[in-house]
């Protein structure tokens, strides 16, 4: 007895949070796994390859993209990402939920295939704060802290596209807030049939037992 997994979306600008709130979520809830993304980027100090990304040249990413081999994929601050297909939907089928960390681009291509996936998008409060988090991390030069504030604000335009809002504006209550969106998301009847079957068998069963 097991429906499919959940394919749950998460978006929002980078220094919002998603990350800290998806690495608290994959504890308290053993049956989520996080798909691990491919990247033309360069590793960043401190991530790690098949863990952070898979780190790949453009060209393997580019013969992937031929192959088919992404659920989707984009480019974004001049860089390829991409979500490997396959150990995905394999997932799925084995009823784990998987998180997708991914930017607005993609979240709108696994829309047009997946609409039953929950799609969360992850801000926070406000352009100041964002700004001092960014710089905070000291992980990304000016130039680039500048390209991700303004796209923070064009993708902000777009979040009505999401089925969720969740503002990070004190990290605890946002991890609670988002494990509330999937504990109720599980409980759906529209993501529950072959429980529903097999608990409408043991009634079926309990009541001739009885009589
Ligand atoms: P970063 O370089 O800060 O790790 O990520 C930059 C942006 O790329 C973030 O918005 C992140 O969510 C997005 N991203 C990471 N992996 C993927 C992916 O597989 N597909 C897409 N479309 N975006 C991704």
């Amino acid at each position: 007895m097991s429906d499919k997994g959940i394919l749950i979306v998460i978006s929002g600008p980078s220094g919002a949070g998603k990350g800290t709130i998806c690495a608290e979520l994959r504890k308290q809830m053993p049956n989520l796994v996080y798909s691990v993304s491919m990247t033309t980027r360069q590793p960043r100090v401190g991530e790690e390859e098949g863990i952070s990304y898979f780190f790949r040249d453009v060209d393997t990413f580019e013969k992937l993209i031929k192959e088919d081999a992404f659920l989707e994929y984009a480019k974004v601050y001049d860089n390829y990402y991409g979500t490997p297909k396959e150990h995905v939907m394999n997932l799925l089928e084995e009823g784990k939920s998987v998180i997708l960390e991914i930017d607005i681009q993609g979240a709108m291509k696994v829309k047009e295939s997946y609409s039953d996936a929950v799609f969360i998008y992850v801000v926070p409060p406000s352009l100041d704060v964002l700004t001092s988090r960014l710089h905070g991390r000291g992980t990304d030069d000016k130039e680039v802290i500048h390209k991700r504030l303004s796209l923070a604000c064009s993708e902000l335009a777009l979040a009505h596209r999401y089925d969720y809002i969740v503002v990070n504006d004190d990290l605890e209550d946002a991890i609670e807030r988002t494990a509330s969106i999937l504990r109720a998301e599980t409980c759906k009847i529209s993501r529950n049939k072959e429980k529903i079957q097999y608990i409408y068998k043991r009634y079926s069963n309990e009541q001739q037992e009885n009589h």
